[in-house]
């Protein structure tokens, strides 16, 4: 049995580690003696350069120090403390950020709903409707993960038509996209057509799930929009004074496409968990897969077996639905382990049936 460092653990993506093209940029970063501070030095050039080419557009790049802040600051960005921000149940924003969005925006988050973590325009019309003008936050802003916190991706139809949505009331339109890549991957789309050609204003682009060690992006696709922005990360103490060592991992993400080639293989990898789980080990699988993640029913006896023989992941909805998340570094022993694992509890299971 695999113990500690050599294991694989399906509990999130963020417990992989650094990616080798990473890693070898920061080593290349760190071989300068020394370089300008608090992004102006040529290696955080070199990153918004590459995200402007991957984007096809003139677009403001910042790096702070994690998702939830690039999340908190791009909302507190659009929105005044009057104003509210339309999410669906199941949002990072609200369900895992410890009110961080709210408490830097001063704006509320209102929760609407949709199957397989997605909005349901209707349930958002019907989400505002319930607030009484001027006697309740304005609405200023939808939020949406992609690919979702459940593992399912938005097409460009249900974005395109959120857009319009947004347009009619409003809105802007702010993308969760710290598993932008695997969406990306799935779709097969070129990134402008998954976002600023839809109508998204401000993309928060995640790394660390797609294998770097720390450092997300905030996309402002409208310049005007980013106005004052570099303050707002200051005062919120996520500018990075050595920020040439945020920036360099993601010259390695950025160079070559790696970040679609490891989120290419962290899809295949939850495809092929999925259609393993299904098929060796009779295992019901809840939502589509279509990311990177997989989330599948288990028992408390079949739970409590894999956990002692080392596995680590949790339950994500109750009572009885876990989740299993693939990252860059996952390979097909690690789904064999696991799955043959799951098939040789259930066996024994069975055996004292
Ligand atoms: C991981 C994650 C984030 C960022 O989380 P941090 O831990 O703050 O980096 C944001 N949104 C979603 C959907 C995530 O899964």
């Amino acid at each position: 049995m695999k113990r500690g460092a050599d294991r694989y653990e399906f509990a999130s993506d963020n417990t992989a580690s650094i990616c080798p093209e990473a890693w070898d940029a920061l080593q290349r970063a760190n071989a300068d003696k020394a370089a300008p501070s608090y992004g102006d030095d040529r290696w955080t050039g070199q990153a918004s350069h590459l995200v402007r080419e991957m984007f096809e557009i003139d677009c403001e790049v910042f790096l702070v120090f994690n998702g939830t802040a690039a999340n908190a600051l791009a909302l507190a960005q659009l929105c005044q403390p009057f104003h509210s921000v339309i999410c669906h149940e199941h949002a990072h924003i609200q369900t895992d950020e410890c009110g961080a969005p709210e408490f830097f925006s001063g704006s509320k988050l209102l929760v609407t709903r949709g199957a397989n973590g997605k909005i349901d325009i209707d349930e958002a019309e019907a989400t505002i409707l319930r607030q009484p003008e001027l006697h309740s936050p304005k609405p200023r802003a939808i939020s949406i993960t992609q690919a979702t916190e459940l593992g399912t991706v938005y097409t460009t139809d249900e974005i395109r038509a959120l857009n319009e949505f947004a347009r009619k009331r409003s809105l802007f339109l702010h993308m969760d996209g710290a598993r932008f890549a695997n969406a990306v991957s799935s779709l097969g789309c070129a990134p402008k057509a998954l976002t600023w050609e839809i109508g998204v204003d401000v993309l928060c682009f995640g790394g660390t799930k797609n294998g770097i060690g720390a450092g997300e992006l905030v996309i402002f696709f409208k310049k005007e929009l980013a106005r004052e922005f570099d303050y707002r990360v200051k005062q919120a103490g996520q500018l990075a004074s050595k920020m040439r060592f945020l920036a360099a991992p993601w010259v390695g993400l950025l160079t070559g496409a790696v970040w679609l080639h490891h989120a290419e293989h962290a899809n295949r990898a939850a495809r092929q968990l999925a259609e393993q789980l299904r098929s060796e080990a009779k295992i019901d699988i809840v939502f589509p897969v279509e990311a990177n993640a997989i989330f599948v029913r288990m028992n408390e006896q079949l739970v409590r077996g894999l956990h002692e023989r080392g596995w680590d992941f949790y339950k994500f909805i109750e009572p009885d639905v876990y989740r299993l998340m693939c990252s860059w570094s996952v390979t097909e022993a690690d789904i064999a382990d696991f799955v043959g694992d799951i098939v040789a509890l259930k066996r024994n299971e069975e055996a004292k049936h």
